[in-house]
């Protein structure tokens, strides 16, 4: 019960100090990152630091995102209720419930099974209904498109073109997009089948590895 109630005020604590603090704001962000339990989509070794303003570990070389980055992509996305979301890297699952609970409809594609599984398991214990896939994201998930919004949360070359195709006319593609190390967060709308690009910082991001992205 101790346990429980401190990890509740270290949430209080990082939406205060790490999203609020840096200028998110919007009501439905703020309402979820309180209420989605961000330590249990984490190794239990690494709990203690679940909410810390960092990236964590969570096995296979690969990281859950830190709560600032997951917030900022989530603000920009630009999403409402009923949106139908593709995610590409599903990683841990955390921004998949996160979005979940903003009442997205979300496909999610990770290229390693374990974690997928994992992910899975976790959220469907929380309850949230999240549709997951295991393969190469840079191909995206053809047979559910299109969608109105895409996120991807490993860093990639360029804008793969399966996910241009993949994404509805007006809808918006949130990517890093640079080298294998380090990337610009940038935001695609699609008009007329072009996408326009808008950038929001630097960022640093595992890579995005498969067809469309790094090699292998
Ligand atoms: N947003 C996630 C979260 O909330 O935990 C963090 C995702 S983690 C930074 C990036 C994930 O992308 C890793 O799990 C990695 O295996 C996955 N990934 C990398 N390349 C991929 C690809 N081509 N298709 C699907 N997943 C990929």
């Amino acid at each position: 019960m101790e346990e429980k109630l401190n990890f509740e005020n270290m949430r209080v604590l990082m939406v205060k100090n790490q999203i609020e603090a840096r200028g998110i704001k919007e009501r439905s962000i703020i309402k979820s990152f309180l209420k989605v339990p961000r330590h249990l989509f984490i190794p239990e070794e690494y709990q203690q630091d679940a909410y810390e303003d960092q990236p964590v570990p969570i096995g296979f070389g690969q990281t859950i995102s830190q709560p600032y980055i997951v917030a900022l992509m989530t603000e920009i996305l630009d999403v409402k209720k009923g949106l139908k979301v593709l995610e590409v890297g599903t990683g841990s699952g955390y921004q998949s419930a996160i979005l979940s609970e903003m009442g997205c409809n979300i496909y999610s594609i990770e290229r390693i099974p374990e974690i997928a599984e994992r992910a899975g398991n976790i959220l469907k214990k929380l309850n949230y209904n999240v549709s997951i896939h295991v393969g190469d994201g840079t191909s995206g998930l053809k047979e559910f498109s299109p969608y109105q919004r895409i996120i991807v949360a490993a860093g990639a070359p360029s804008i793969p073109e399966n996910l241009i195709e993949q994404l509805e006319e007006n809808g918006k593609i949130v990517i890093p997009v640079g080298d294998y190390f380090f990337q610009e967060l940038n935001r695609g709308t699609k008009k007329k089948g072009k996408i326009i690009t808008e950038s929001f910082g630097g960022c640093q991001f595992v890579p995005l590895k498969g067809k469309q992205g790094w090699k292998e």
